[in-house]
């Protein structure tokens, strides 16, 4: 049986926001639900449609891995450690309640005795810089990264726990937070603050996994193949989220890729219109030729028409940068200059004398004779 698309099962857009992802949610599981559906097949298949949708796109790790793959072999990834992205076990019906009972996003936790306002503990992001030719930029590519991050322990399942065990935080009970009450003038006052035993976590571990240190993550390097759409610009970046580093009973940070612009050696950019300057002999200039000119798709011809002058603008139209946001593409612009040789033959020097006499003789505006003699002499 194919699946349906998890987004357009809740009928949000690909970039919808976690809490959009939540409303949608929210509201076809209502309708869909067995309790006000009796006996219809139909609605209950919805209903374990919308919630597997939900607990995938949820779950940031677990939605970037969609996005990037798709439907997978469910079950069968072990990445991220403990985490895991298989919908097997799942149950629509403890979904539908942890969302409806005021649990929020924190189901998919680590199992913590249903204790459901426990902060989440979230790892660091990672970021860092890509560097992209023109080339690169004018098509887009997919780029690999080589990154070293914290990953999930796999000798304890990322527990930090040599036996998996851990055990309840003596000092907040496994609330992972500490009650500060002040009796001030007001009232009573209470404060709670992350519990500095546990960092909030809840749990403690007693015999410490000897290959991370307890921690439950350990530095590995990792490759990631980052998509770099066409048209950005330095500075633009992307997110790899839930790939940056793991934490012990927590949510894993991102992978934030900022892209960086490599200078190039024959065009510069100017939005997504590209510029190059192309120098000619003067002959061409002003006989009109047929030239070769380098594009970011390799060469192409340009015809420069005859009385050229230095300094005249060609536009390539749509051999420039494809447009971030919108269809089509930006032009290329050449800049034609004039070749002015440091040296020259004794023929060429005798050619030129007469040519200067002649246009002297000329008294300036005769143009067409003038370019006809050229003509005569050059060809
Ligand atoms: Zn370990
Ligand atoms: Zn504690």
């Amino acid at each position: 049986m194919s699946k349906r698309d998890y987004y357009e099962v809740l009928g949000v857009s690909r970039n919808a926001s976690e809490e959009e992802i939540k409303k949608a949610y929210r509201g076809l599981a209502m309708k869909y639900h067995p309790d006000r559906n009796p006996n219809d097949h139909d609605a209950e298949e919805k209903f374990k449609e919308v919630g597997e949708a939900y607990a995938v796109l949820a779950d940031p790790n677990k939605r970037a891995r969609y996005d990037r793959f798709g439907h997978q072999p469910m079950g069968t990834q072990d990445f991220g450690g403990g985490f895991g992205f298989g919908t097997e076990g799942f149950d629509p019906f403890e979904l539908f309640r942890s969302v409806f009972s005021g649990f929020g996003g924190d189901i998919f936790g680590r199992p913590t005795g249903g204790r459901g306002h426990r902060r989440v503990r979230r790892g660091t992001d990672l970021q860092l810089e890509l560097k992209l030719t023109l080339e690169e930029i004018a098509e887009g590519c997919t780029k690999k990264i080589k990154v070293h991050v914290l990953k999930p322990c796999d000798d304890c399942s990322g527990s930090g726990s040599r036996s998996g065990k851990t055990e309840t935080c003596p000092q907040c009970h496994g609330s992972g937070e500490v009650q500060h009450i002040t009796d001030s003038f007001f009232g009573r006052v209470v404060n709670l603050t992350t519990c500095n035993v546990c960092h909030g976590e809840g749990r403690i571990v007693r015999d410490r996994c000897g290959t991370c240190d307890g921690e439950g993550v350990v530095r590995r390097e990792k490759t990631f193949d980052v998509k770099v759409p066409a048209g950005v610009s330095s500075g633009n970046y992307t997110r790899l989220k839930g790939e940056g580093n793991a934490v012990r009973n927590g949510q894993p940070g991102d992978i934030i890729v900022v892209f960086k612009e490599l200078p190039h050696k024959l065009f510069t950019r100017h939005d997504d219109d590209v510029l190059c300057e192309v120098e000619i002999g003067y002959p061409k200039a002003v006989l009109g030729s047929s030239i070769e000119v380098p594009t970011l798709n390799g060469m192409v011809r340009l015809t420069i028409p005859p009385g050229t002058p230095p300094g005249k603008f060609f536009r390539l139209r749509d051999k420039g940068i494809r447009h971030l946001e919108s269809r089509g593409r930006g032009d290329q612009l050449v800049r034609v200059t004039i070749h002015v040789p440091e040296k020259i033959t004794t023929r060429e020097k005798r050619l030129l004398e007469e040519l200067e006499n002649m246009s002297h003789g000329g008294s300036g505006d005769s143009s067409k004779p003038f370019f006809k003699k050229v003509k005569d002499i050059f060809s």
